[in-house]
């Protein structure tokens, strides 16, 4: 994966990276569609309410440590904000804040009655045990719990975290409150009010919007030749998923390298090597590529599902795809994008190609809320619902404004938070 740390760029190279910056511009292309005026845009841009908050753990070794967490809320004016948490080295609040914005537009494009947020905290998971992890998540749990709750924010998984970490979360909440409050986070273990499909929701919806996309590209739906990058929740379960749907998967990656077999990698096999391993180097019944050589593979449809900035002007015209699938949040700098679209390769943007893990995070807190649960055929069912109908809004969007899907979904999601806004006025 390329760095996504802007540090050591040049300056130009550096302000191509700014997340942040990168999310505004987006906006501000939407909103021009919208022709918004500008207090408004002011509004839409500014974050509600950011914490951060010190969180000091003894670590195993007996040494006192401060960790930094944040929690951004966006926007309430859908509903509850809603949005993961991640624990990750390269966590920052500019990061956080984008994120959080994203979330806002994924919810309205998706059209869950939610805001946006999002979580962080600075440390590498992977460098904590399991109790120092525990330790972590409870104290930045109890420093946010007065701006949490199932009416006012309700985290959920995100880089580095999982449904154990929500379930350390859930009860830290449900000891302070002095009630189980399952729907106060999602993405539980199924046992405690978790929703089934709710770990494969993300990587489902990258299978059905592919498919989507393929079907309106004129592409075929099975035989396509598909490299994914990431093999987490999203990119290992999506790639699986699009093997299952026909297609072959001829390369996937995680963080130290890429694997590749152009007959395509049988994915319930490598992600068994995988959950065994923790890597996939060294996987025996593939060829070892580098980040870089896997991501400019010839291939039909290319699924950035790790983490932002990979497709960048420093790659991009190296990229050797008819489509692009989005699984991670920011993957393609807007520069980036511009590009593509010149050369006509289409995107399908995150807040549309990866929404379905927030879509099944409301079927969750649905759920908890009333306290009954669905089978999985139901979440699927009702998830390919929402999914289908949100691409061709998109679609739809995208021919009358005469612009880009990424566009398009901004342009939807900024009309509908917008449109409620204005119908509930300003409280003063
Ligand atoms: N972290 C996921 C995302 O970026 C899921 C958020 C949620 O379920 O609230 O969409």
């Amino acid at each position: 994966m390329a760095s996504n740390s802007a540090k050591s760029a040049p300056k130009k190279e550096a302000e191509e990276l700014n997340f942040f910056k990168n999310a505004s511009a987006l906006f501000e292309k939407a909103a021009d569609h919208l022709t918004l005026e500008a207090g408004v845009r002011t509004v839409m841009k500014t974050p509600d309410r950011e914490v951060t908050v010190a969180i000091p753990v003894v670590r195993d070794n007996g040494k006192l440590d401060v960790f930094t967490g944040y929690r951004v809320q966006h926007s309430f004016v859908r509903g509850p904000a809603k949005g993961g948490i991640r624990y990750d080295r390269h966590v920052n609040l500019d990061e956080v804040r984008a994120l959080a914005a994203l979330m806002t537009w994924k919810c309205a494009v998706v059209d869950i009655p939610f805001g946006g947020a999002k979580g962080g905290v600075v440390c590498d998971p992977r460098e904590l045990s399991q109790r120092e992890l525990e330790a972590i998540t409870r104290r930045y749990t109890s420093s946010i719990l007065d701006v949490i709750g199932p009416d006012r924010d309700v985290p959920a998984p995100d880089v580095g975290t999982n449904e154990q970490t929500m379930a350390w979360l859930m009860d830290t909440y449900a000891m302070h409150v002095r009630s189980a409050s399952t729907a106060v986070v999602t993405g539980k273990p199924i046992a405690l009010g978790g929703s089934r499909g709710r770990t494969e929701a993300t990587g489902r919806g990258v299978m059905l919007v592919t498919r989507e996309a393929l079907k309106r590209h004129k592409m075929a739906t099975k035989g396509q030749r598909i490299v994914v990058q990431g093999s987490g929740n999203v990119g290992g379960i999506g790639a699986r998923l699009l093997m299952e749907a026909g297609h072959k998967i001829l390369s996937i990656s995680d963080m130290y390298g890429a694997i590749y077999d152009k007959k395509g990698l049988d994915m319930v096999d490598v992600l068994a090597y995988l959950s065994k391993h923790k890597k996939l180097t060294g996987y025996p019944k593939a060829e070892a590529l580098s980040h870089e050589e896997a991501l400019e593979l010839e291939c039909d449809v290319l699924v950035p599902a790790a983490i932002e900035n990979q497709i960048t002007l420093s790659n991009v015209d190296r990229i050797k795809t008819k489509l692009i699938v989005e699984g991670a949040n920011g993957p393609t700098t807007p520069q980036a994008h511009k590009r593509l679209e010149e050369r006509g390769i289409p995107s399908v943007p995150d807040i549309l190609s990866n929404a379905g893990g927030v879509t099944v995070s409301y079927f969750e807190w649905v759920q908890d809320r009333q306290q009954y649960f669905w089978s999985e055929e139901e979440v699927n069912r009702r998830l390919e619902e929402v999914l289908v109908r949100s691409f061709h809004d998109v679609v739809d969007t995208a021919q009358t404004h005469k612009t880009d899907y990424r566009t398009a979904a901004f342009i939807l999601a900024i009309g509908r938070v917008v449109s409620v806004y204005r119908m509930r006025g300003i409280f003063a």
